[in-house]
């Protein structure tokens, strides 16, 4: 698994006796809590409890092992459905293909409606013998009381400072310095989510928001430009986050400015408008006119 900060958690998971059947993790996303799960799954389903050489390992190496189920939203949607629920419940209660365990690992899982929380409930009140559930959410006051109470909770530690930096300096050692302390800045110190934003060119996109912030400043650009170039990236919110660290280090330099807080409260809520499908660059361009006219929005 390779992160230090969670062996201490698979190491007293592994000393629970009988295996847990029904295990909830809760932590944030982009601090490795699904490669936790996958090192769970390895537990369970290789004989020597995760050797690495034998038959069952080199199946969940491939990712063909045939009883792992992995249940997560589909591409490109939020929602797990019920159909995909009434899928896993016909699934664990098949007999199992290899020596005994069935996993099912199911994240984030505040993605399940109310219907299909409904129907895994079922399952999770009476699990079939040898069957696991590992559940990963990363907000816990979102599921359904009900499945909490089915399941053991694990709260995930969050690494500290300086492990995250180590981690991510031996995970991408090609970075400069400067990429990495920002990579970790605008992931809230989670070091998987600041490795998948510097493999996806992460950086590229802050300079670019960077030059466009600049423009905006010295009046080669409009707010309009500014608000239109953010909306057509891939990840429009990128531009929120990368606004967001800039809105907390200005914070921390004068944590009284009132215009600052309006601005933050900007970003939040324009996070809110754009998980909810609201027009991108009208929600960036209302953000701009906070940054740009503190004054005229408060009045
Ligand atoms: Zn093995």
């Amino acid at each position: 698994m390779n992160l230090p900060w969670l062996e201490p958690i698979l190491t007293q998971w592994q000393a629970v006796q009988p295996a847990p059947q029904n295990t909830l993790l809760h932590g944030p996303a982009g601090m490795g809590g699904v490669e936790l799960m996958e090192a769970m799954a390895r537990q369970l389903l290789c004989p020597q409890g995760g050797c690495g050489t034998c038959p069952a390992c080199a199946m969940l190496d491939a990712g063909t092992h045939p009883d792992l189920l992995r249940c997560t939203p589909e591409q490109g949607k939020k929602d797990i459905r019920v159909e995909t629920i009434r899928d896993l419940n016909t699934w664990v209660y098949e007999a199992a293909h290899q020596s005994g365990a069935k996993v099912v690992l199911l994240w984030p899982a505040e993605a399940m409606n109310r219907s299909a929380a409904n129907a895994l409930l079922k399952t999770l009140e009476e699990p079939p013998q040898d069957t696991h559930f590992i559940l990963l959410t990363h907000q816990l006051g979102a599921l359904l009381p009900t499945i909490r109470s089915r399941c053991q909770l694990w709260r995930l530690p969050r690494p500290d400072a300086a492990t995250a930096l180590a981690w991510l300096q031996q995970a991408m050692p090609q970075a400069e310095p400067e990429q990495l302390q920002t990579a970790l800045a605008i992931h809230h110190g989670m070091p998987l989510a600041a490795r998948a934003w510097l493999e996806n060119e992460g950086w590229k996109s802050y300079q670019a928001w960077r030059e466009q912030m600049n423009g905006l400043r010295r009046g080669q650009k409009t707010l309009v430009d500014v608000a239109e170039a953010w909306s057509k990236w891939d990840v429009p919110q990128q531009a929120l986050d990368y606004f967001e660290m800039w809105c907390t280090r200005q914070l921390h330099a004068r944590p009284h400015d009132m215009a600052l807080h309006g601005l933050y409260t900007a970003i939040q809520e324009a996070r809110t408008a754009l998980a909810g499908n609201a027009n991108v660059q009208l929600t960036l361009e209302r953000v701009l006119i906070h940054y740009l006219y503190p004054q005229e929005v408060d009045a």
